[in-house]
This record gives C-alpha cells, sequence and structure tokens, in this order.
C-alpha cells in the first residue's frame, strides 16, 4: 500500500514530538508519496501546495503514531483462556504452563488471525509501528511471511523476527534461524517501507553456544543485522547462565561476539550492575515492558540507572496489549511505588523513554526516513486524538496532558505512510468483525489443542 498522491493534511492541531517539541495551533502537514515535506499553518501549507488532495482532520489533535519497541502477534489468542495446570508460581512456570505449550500449537492460519487481531487493535490505539518478536515451534518456515502478509493488509510497520530456541531439540533451532535469515534477505530484496527483518533468540537460558554459533555463522556477509532477544527478565535466566558459562547474559553475550551486532535486549530487569557497563560499552539498545514485569511478577529493572549511563531504553507492551497509552502510564507508577519517592522518573525522562527512545530504536530498522517526531523527513504516520484539553495546553505541558488525560478510546483517525486507516474510529480498508469473528473459531479450536 505504498502511497505515490500528494496530499495536505490539515486543520490540526499538531503537537510534533521529537527533540524540539512544537504545537502549531489550526496546522497542516505536506506529504508527498508518504513522507512529511513540510509543516506549517493550513493556510500557508494549503496556499503553498495546490492541486494536492486535502485530509481534513477537523480540529483533532495531532500527533505522530505511537511506536511499540516489543510485543509478540502470536499472544492475540490467548485471552481468556484458561489453563490446564495449577496457577502458575514463578516466571519459568508461565512459560511452561502457558506460553510454550500456546505457541507449540499454533497454525499458520493461527499465526495470521493472531496477528491481524492485533494489527487492527494497534490501528484502534494509534500505534503505528511495532517491533515483534515470534514463536510457533509447529510452523516455524514462513511464518514470517505469513507474519508479513497481515502487516501488509493492516498497512502499518513492523519489525519481525522468529525466536530461536534450543527447547525443540536441534532441527527447531536450526529452522528458526533459517527462518531469520531468509526473511531478512528477503525483505532486502524487496525493499518496502512496511516491514523489516531482524534475528530473533528467545532468550540465553534457551540457547546453547553451538545455536549461538550457528545464528553468527549463519549471518556472516549479511551487515545490518539486529538481534532482538529477552534478556534476564526473571532470575532464572541469569542464574543459568552464571551456572553453565560461569557469568551473567550480557558477558556471555558479549564473550560470544553477538555484540558486535546491534541488539535488543529486552527487559534487563535482573541485570547485574557490572552489566550495565555492558550495555554502555556495547551500545545496547534496551526495552522496558513495565506492565508485564508486574503482571509476571519479575522485579523492576534499573531502567533510571540505565539511562544516566546514556543506555537507550525504550518502551514495549510484552504482548499484553497494542494500547501504548496504557503502557506509558504504567511506566512511571511502577517506580514511583517501587522507590517510594513521588519524584522517580522526571517528565525528561518519561519524555524520552516514551516518546524519543523508541524511535531513536526504529532508526536501526529504517534508515530513509524517521520516525515518532512531525517534520519533513519523517514518514506521515500520524494519528488525531478527539481530545478537548480542560486547561491550557502546549508543548511544555504536553506529557501533562498526555499521562492525565488522554487515552486511546479518543484516537479518531489513524493514518500511515499518508494513508488513511482509520477515520472517525472506522476502520477503512478491512473487515474487522469478519477477522474476529474468524480469530474466536480459531481461538476456540486452539484452546482444545492447548
Ligand atoms: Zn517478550
Amino acid at each position: 500500500m505504498e502511497e505515490k498522491r500528494k496530499i495536505v493534511i490539515g486543520n490540526a492541531n499538531i503537537m510534533t514530538l521529537g527533540e524540539s517539541n512544537r504545537f502549531i495551533k489550526d496546522g497542516a502537514v505536506y506529504v508527498e508519496n508518504g513522507i512529511i515535506k513540510d509543516i506549517g499553518h493550513t493556510v500557508e501549507i494549503s496556499d503553498k501546495y495546490p492541486g494536492s488532495d486535502f485530509e481534513d482532520m477537523r480540529g483533532l489533535l495531532m500527533l505522530p503514531g505511537n511506536i511499540i519497541a516489543h510485543t509478540h502477534l502470536y499472544s492475540s489468542l490467548a485471552r481468556g483462556m484458561g489453563l490446564k495446570d495449577d496457577a502458575p508460581s514463578n516466571f519459568v512456570e508461565i512459560l511452561e504452563r502457558l506460553w510454550w505449550r500456546l505457541d507449540k500449537v499454533l497454525t499458520e492460519e493461527d499465526n495470521y488471525y493472531s496477528a491481524m487481531v492485533a494489527l487492527l487493535q494497534c490501528i484502534r490505539y494509534g500505534t503505528t509501528t511495532i517491533i515483534d518478536h515470534h514463536a510457533s515451534p509447529g510452523a516455524i518456515g514462513g511464518s514470517l511471511d505469513v507474519l508479513a502478509r497481515a502487516v501488509f493488509e493492516s498497512g502499518i510497520r513492523a519489525s519481525l523476527c522468529y525466536e530461536v530456541t534450543d527447547r525443540g531439540g536441534e532441527e527447531e533451532a536450526i529452522a528458526g534461524i533459517k527462518e531469520n535469515v531468509r526473511f531478512m534477505k528477503k525483505c532486502r530484496q524487496y525493499p518496502t517501507s512496511f516491514v523489516r527483518g531482524a534475528f530473533g533468540i528467545h532468550a540465553s537460558f534457551t540457547a546453547s553456544d553451538e545455536t549461538l554459533k550457528k545464528c553468527l555463522k549463519e549471518i556472516e556477509g549479511l551487515d545490518n543485522v539486529v538481534f532482538h532477544l529477552h534478556v534476564e527478565e526473571d532470575m532464572a535466566d541469569r542464574i543459568d547462565s552464571e551456572e553453565k558459562y560461569g557469568v551473567p547474559v550480557l558477558f556471555r553475550l558479549k564473550n560470544m561476539g553477538v555484540t558486535k551486532h546491534p541488539v535488543l535486549a529486552i527487559h534487563c530487569v535482573n541485570i547485574r550492575e557490572d552489566e550495565i557497563d555492558i550495555l554502555e560499552s556495547e551500545k545496547i539498545l534496551v526495552v522496558h515492558n513495565p506492565e508485564s514485569n508486574m503482571n509476571n511478577a519479575v522485579g523492576v529493572a534499573p531502567v533510571l540507572e540505565m539511562m544516566d549511563r546514556g543506555v537507550t531504553v525504550g518502551l514495549g507492551t510484552d504482548g499484553m496489549t497494542a494500547d501504548y497509552f496504557q503502557e506509558m502510564k504504567v511506566l512511571p507508577l511502577l517506580h514511583k511505588i517501587h522507590s517510594g519517592d513521588p519524584r522517580t522518573y522526571s517528565f525528561d525522562r518519561l519524555y524520552q523513554t516514551i516518546f524519543l527512545n523508541n524511535p531513536k530504536i526504529c532508526k536501526h530498522f529504517w534508515k530513509d526516513a524517521s520516525l515518532g517526531a512531525i517534520e519533513p523527513g519523517a514518514y506521515a504516520d500520524l494519528i488525531g486524538l478527539d481530545y478537548i484539553p480542560p486547561t491550557p495546553l502546549n508543548a511544555d505541558n504536553f506529557l501533562g496532558h498526555c499521562l492525565f488525560g488522554m487515552n486511546s478510546s479518543m484516537i479518531d483517525t489513524t493514518i500511515v505512510n499518508g494513508q488513511l486507516l482509520m477515520k472517525k474510529r472506522k476502520i477503512l480498508h478491512l473487515d474487522e468483525e469478519r477477522i474476529f469473528a474468524r480469530s474466536r473459531e480459531l481461538a476456540s479450536k486452539l484452546w482444545k489443542r492447548f
């Protein structure tokens, strides 16, 4: 769905976000080939680009689309599902009794609908870019093509990868490696601005040295490979690495040569203090998922300590939700209650985590245009909120309005690459009811196989 037309998107109150946030009342952007070329007041931009199409934002508050830096499209069909065993009492039991039982029985069609359901919710909630981490051991080969088809049909952007793991034996580990490499090469051969490939690994405690060596061997000669894996989400991951390899996970990844490549280290909840040195020196990108960490009771990641040392920490949802507004609200609450000090997580730090660092992470995948700010040279990924501020709203106090006043139900319009996906809360290009009906059918079958 590459958009070629020239379009002015106007009559919007624009909050540009980005490094130098600006508020433009009655503003407009001029978009060419899906990329913002100009920004200003509606009258000025309309006069400057006559003959362009005009999209009327009807006074909505326009923001750049939200970015979720870590999620799992495959988890959608688990919603409301009962477990077969007693409630898990720790993180490893959560994996064994829920996620590793679920992902094993996912079929290709489950993968497609699980993705579609989540992507539709992204559009509804104003999320226009996601970085996904996929697992379906019963359907590995071609699984990323299935997700890519759903992503193309949805019209949003995604980075996709397969979680390599040893838990199903050597053959499955190799199949995962091949799927990552195949898909990355395919994405490079047919460049599109919507889908990007990465190299997924589940986590250190499910990947032996032999498997990590095979991963590194398979990408020899390929540049710009980004690794995407869970790191010390639970103490079990760190203990496993210390017992088997004599060092915690980040030391192990460095010793193995993984960190010569860009790494997206998800969670880093139970890292040792000296591992922050490695995050810093190796320029590892961290993604924090506060809701998921609270739900799994794995602990509180020392993200402020990391950020003080210059580590890039972004925000993900770990498949808990497609609603970034919800995740951003939970972020300071977790850290305030944990520290017992309401000053914890200043607005500057929050703005950096919520709005600046995810676009920075995305630069590793999307190099042709920027994301996360309404500015010339950025993709025209825009959302319109039906938000009437009850107090003065400006660029300086935006975060206060955002955290305490805005929510995803206010999203009226979602635009990606200059293309309207939702307007007046109606999804324009997909049959939402049919997709949800089929996903319910597939979920009830899946629950029986689970
Ligand atoms: Zn995850």
